[in-house]
Order: structure tokens, then sequence, then C-alpha cells
């Protein structure tokens, strides 16, 4: 059966996020084509929602190959944006700002304390501040605060500058995007290929197809057991500070975090919430994280609102990525699940997946296989 432009593509990619514009990217530096298969807008589930942080460290409690594949995807991002900003003169904002992670009361000092005694053994550029030298990294901490771990190599990125300065460089390399494709089912062929169905009718083949489809993925129909992705829900806000008097991403507890970016804007996040695929902002799930700022970081509360907004973050079961060939379905890969940390491992994963669609099987994508979930039941 030919595709819908009558031909037989290399490799659909299906999905048009941070992570499938990443493969497609990766692809075609390797001179493989791709066609990516977007259902709406690119991005628009999580991308766009993203406040950009690149903190491996604050995104696990223990060492191991998750956190190896975050520090990995941390490596690649000055080549990967610097490449991106030559082809097409866009620039994400990426910054290697630093980042403070932060015990505002004496009672959360060891916890804050164990977690540097760990980490500071796999880098030692980590410095553990008082209080005084953590204010004196990022000025917007005049409240409590006890003491903070301080990140200096890590940093952030504007997501949707960062999708546009992919998107402008796809196009740039002929690599297409059809919108308006709302992909239901994959299937063998029965001679080697596989067979992309879509919501509008459509068919097309491809001898490989990466299914990237963010929070919505657990929708495809494919062989076997459906993808298991659950969208976690995310609110967040920006406030428009004056000038670029705040400098450093800061995580506090339980669970919030400021980003001071290039522009001039804070953006403050963020909740986690399990609501199926609605996106929505309430004033109770703002306040879940602007309640701890009143004490810590009092002067952000009295800034002008800029913006406030939700996104759909995909999460497996293990809130782990999920990376790499279908167990029974040969020329089907996957490539979701990223929950979190989707902006900061869109270089690796884009990586990772031209790999294995080249024939490869990279050792730092083993323990995030997608047979962990999908595995035969027979095997
Ligand atoms: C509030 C919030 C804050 C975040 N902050 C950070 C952060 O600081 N750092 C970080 O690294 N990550 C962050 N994330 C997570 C990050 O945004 C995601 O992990 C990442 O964007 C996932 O990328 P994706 O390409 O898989 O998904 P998406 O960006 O959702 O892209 C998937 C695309 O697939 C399309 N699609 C879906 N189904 C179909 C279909 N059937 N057919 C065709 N197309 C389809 C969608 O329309 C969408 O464009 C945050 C997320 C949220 C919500």
């Amino acid at each position: 059966m030919a595709g819908k432009s009558g031909s037989r593509e290399e490799v659909i990619i299906v999905g048009g996020g941070i992570v499938g514009c990443a493969i497609a990217w990766h692809l075609s530096c390797r001179g493989r084509k791709s066609r990516i298969l977007e259902r709406q807008e690119p991005g628009g589930l999580a991308t766009h929602a993203a406040a950009g942080i690149l903190g491996p460290m604050n995104e696990t409690d223990r060492p191991g190959p998750f956190l190896d594949l975050l520090r990995q995807s941390l490596s690649l991002y000055p080549p990967f944006v610097d490449a991106l900003v030559e082809e097409t003169g866009l620039s994400p904002d990426f910054t290697t700002s630093g980042i403070l992670s932060v015990a505002p009361r004496p009672e959360d000092r060891p916890a804050l304390k164990a977690r540097f005694e760990w980490q500071s053994a796999l880098d030692s550029s980590l410095v553990f501040c008082e209080a005084p030298e953590a204010r004196a990294l990022e000025p917007a901490l005049t409240g409590t605060l006890d003491s903070a771990i301080y990140y200096p190599d890590e940093g952030h990125v504007y997501a949707p500058r960062l999708i546009k300065a992919l998107l402008g460089a796809l196009s740039r390399r002929r690599i297409p995007l059809e919108q308006g494709v709302s992909v239901t089912r994959i299937a063998p062929s029965g001679h080697g290929t596989l067979l992309v169905f879509d919501r509008e009718g459509g068919c097309r083949e491809a001898e490989k197809v990466v299914l990237a489809a963010g929070a919505l993925l657990s929708d495809i129909e494919i062989p076997g057991t459906r993808v298991p992705v659950t969208p976690v829900s995310g609110q967040i806000l920006a406030v428009r500070s004056p000038g670029s008097f705040y400098r450093r991403v800061v995580f506090y507890p339980p669970h919030g975090y400021f980003v001071p970016k290039l522009d001039g804007t804070v953006v403050i996040g963020a909740t986690e919430e399990t609501i199926g695929t609605r996106t929505r902002v309430t004033p109770a799930g703002l306040m879940e994280f602007l309640s701890p700022l009143s004490s810590l970081a009092p002067g952000l509360l009295e800034l002008p609102l800029h913006h406030t907004w939700s996104g759909l973050r995909p999460k497996s079961p293990d809130a782990l990525p999920i990376l790499g060939p279908h167990p029974e379905c040969p020329g089907l890969f996957l490539a979701g699940g990223h929950y979190r940390n989707g902006i900061l491992l869109a270089p690796v994963t884009g990586e990772i997946m031209a790999d294995w669609i080249e024939g490869g099987s990279p050792a730092l994508s083993l323990p995030f296989l997608p047979d962990r979930f999908l595995k035969s039941r027979n095997g």
C-alpha cells in the first residue's frame, strides 16, 4: 500500500512535540529522512507549557541510570542549541544560570545535607551554601532560609523558543511536518512495513514508525498492549520582573520552583494533578506553589502577573521514560513517558532513538526499554 502522498516513507514520527522533533532532527543529522504527523499544534500538550528547567540533580533521589540519562542530556545541550542557532538564527535562551535547591527551615536541613553527600560524590562542583551565600546567589531569597545546594552547571531554556528553533531547522532541512493528522492505529502491513491509520481516514506506509505522542500516547492502538502513559496536568504562571534582578532557578519544598527567564519574566510552578486530559488553571492550584513563597521570597508575590497556563506531562507507570523498539512489532519504536523532563531529555532522546532506528542498541537506553510494560504474554 502506498502512503497518502503516493510513496512509502522511510520513517514516520507520530507527534510533533519536543521529543518527536528532536528525533527527526537527529535522524536528519545522520542523513535520514522522516515525516512528522501532528494532530494539532506541535508541542501543544506539554512542550509549550514547560518551565524549561535543565536540572538533573533535582529530578531523582538516587544515583543510577535515570540520573545518568539526565546528566548525559544536559551535557548535549550546548552543541544542540549551538547547531539550532547556527541553522535558524533563532535563540532558545539557553543559559547555565545555576540552580539552587533550598531548605527554608532548620528541620529541612538534614535531608538537604544527605542529598549533598551523595550528589557531591558524583559532581565536585556542587556547593553547600549557608543562607547568606544562597542569598548572594539569588536575591529573591529575602525570607526565611536555612541553607541550599548550589548546582552551578545546571540552568534552563525557553521551551517554546526551543521548539520554534527546532521546527525552523526541520523546515530548512525539508523534513515534512503534517498538521491536522490524528493517528489512531499502527498495524503491520504483512510485507515488512507498517501502516499508519489516522482519524481523517488516511493510511500511510512506512518502514519504521516512532510514537512520540506525549500524554496521548496510550490512545494510539498498536499490536498487543497499548503504551501505558498517563497525562499529569501542571498549572504554572509567569510574573514580570523589573529587569534582570533575579538570576537562578530555585527549587523549594514541597514541590515548587521559580525560573528567572532571560526575557525578564519569572516562571513559577507547578502543580501535578491526575485529572485526565483536562487542562485548567485554578486559584487553589496556583496557591499550592505560591503560598510557600510568602515566607521564602515574598518579593516575587508583589510582581505583576503576566500569564497563567497549564499542560499535560506524559507519565509512565514507573515515572521513567520509555525509549526503544516495541518488543513484538518490528519497525515500531516508542519515545514517551518523559514526564517532568522532556525538555531536558530531548537531545539524548533524539540521539538514542536515531541509534535504534539505525539498528543500534544504545546502552544508555537499555534500562528504559518499552518491554518492561509491553512484554509478550508468552514471553
Ligand atoms: C507545567 C509543566 C512544566 C514542565 N516543566 C519542565 C521543565 O522545567 N523541564 C523539563 O525538562 N520538562 C518540563 N516539563 C515536561 C515536558 O514539557 C514534557 O516532558 C515534554 O514536553 C514532553 O514532550 P513530548 O514531545 O513527548 O510531548 P508533547 O509536547 O505533548 O508533544 C506530543 C505531540 O504529539 C501530538 N499528538 C498526540 N497524539 C497524537 C496523535 N494521535 N496523532 C498525531 N499527533 C499526536 C500532540 O498534539 C503533541 O504536539 C513540564 C511540563 C509541564 C506540563
